[in-house]
């Protein structure tokens, strides 16, 4: 069976575009093919969270991604520091990276630009790392975004050149993969192309209802149609988008007509939209509060999880040592 591998950075609260453009689709893909989800809390010290964040984070996301369906008794749902197999991949991988290679990589360069006072080693060879996340299962199907695709394309040449170098065929090239056809992009609230963490436009799964309708409520709209058929603007084309999402068909269809025919009144679109989302919301994030809350819940997920993901990571690093020339006497 192939295998898919997929990381997470802790870095706060899921939101609706995770949901609908990510973790909706691992849920299914959990069932075809041998999933590795991880938390990749080693990646998130490049910007020095404290010990305190750190930790809740981690938790964050895990308690999220349980209460949305992973479930760790069939996909392998792992911490990537407890699998000390990773850092030591990253190592031995970091001797065939070339320096020029890592500085041109457009997220380097991003970074030095948005964290200027905090250019460290960790972010010039995050790429390193991530081929190391990917390499130590040898999956062969990441599910990325565009931004990622440059490091999948690092981690398959470290894989080709690992190879060449030792003269083997040991570590697949892994691949972009997109589960299904229906990848759905969620627009943001404030008319932009893109629901994200760090625009501050998105609903997040453990928003209370108050919290998103105030939100949806404040979505950017316009002073409204004045001919049939008019063309949309960016803020209600994105309501109509995530209604889309959220709400049943009929719904969709009634706020279309009375757009076409110049009667929308995006108040009413908006708390009917509101609603759905809430409706579609709560039992989720009723899960994500239980699961949070309980730790021994937790700490048997990760521990089973950590047993797996070691399992097929320790394989892989004995036989890296063997291929490298690590000999055991
Ligand atoms: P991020 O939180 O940006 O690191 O994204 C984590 C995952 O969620 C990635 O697979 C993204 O492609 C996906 N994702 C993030 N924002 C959106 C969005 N607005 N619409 C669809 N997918 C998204």
């Amino acid at each position: 069976m192939e295998i898919v591998l997929s990381g997470i950075r802790p870095t706060g609260n899921l939101h609706l575009g995770n949901y609908f453009g990510a973790l909706q689709n691992f849920v299914k893909m959990q069932y075809e093919y041998k999933c590795y989800f991880f938390i990749a809390d080693l990646h998130s010290l490049t910007t020095h969270p404290t010990p305190a964040d750190l930790h809740g984070n981690v938790r964050t996301i895990l308690a999220e991604y349980l209460a949305c369906g992973i479930d760790p008794d069939v996909a392998t749902i792992f911490v990537q520091s407890d699998i000390p197999e990773i850092s030591e991949l990253y190592l031995l991988l970091n001797m065939n990276a070339y320096i020029g290679e890592l500085e041109r990589t457009t997220t380097f360069k991003e970074k030095i630009r948005t964290q200027p006072d905090n250019v460290n080693a960790g972010l010039l060879t995050y790429p390193v790392l991530q081929a190391a996340d990917i390499l130590i299962h040898k999956a062969t199907k990441v599910p990325v975004g565009k931004d990622q695709k440059p490091h999948l394309e690092i981690t398959a040449k470290y894989a080709r050149r690992f190879n060449q170098l030792y003269k083997v065929d040991y570590f697949p090239e892994p691949e972009a993969f997109n589960f299904g056809e229906n990848l759905v992009k969620v627009p943001g609230l404030d008319g932009s192309a893109k629901m994200g963490k760090s625009a501050g436009n998105g609903i997040y799964l453990v928003d209370e209802p108050k919290v998103i309708r105030k939100k949806v409520m404040s979505a950017v709209t316009d002073t409204g149609p004045t001919e049939p058929n008019q063309q949309m603007t960016d803020g209600v084309k994105n309501l109509f988008t995530i209604m889309t999402i959220v709400s049943a068909q009929d719904t969709v269809a009634h706020f279309k007509e009375k757009y076409n025919s110049c009667e929308i009144r995006y108040g009413d679109m908006k708390k009917q939209l509101a609603e759905d989302i809430v409706t579609y919301l709560t039992p989720i994030r009723e899960k994500i509060n239980d699961i949070y809350k309980d730790n021994d819940y937790l700490r048997k997920v990760v521990n089973m999880g950590s047993e797996k993901a070691r399992e097929s990571a320790s394989k892989t690093l004995r036989e890296v040592r063997e291929i490298i020339g690590f000999k055991p006497f």
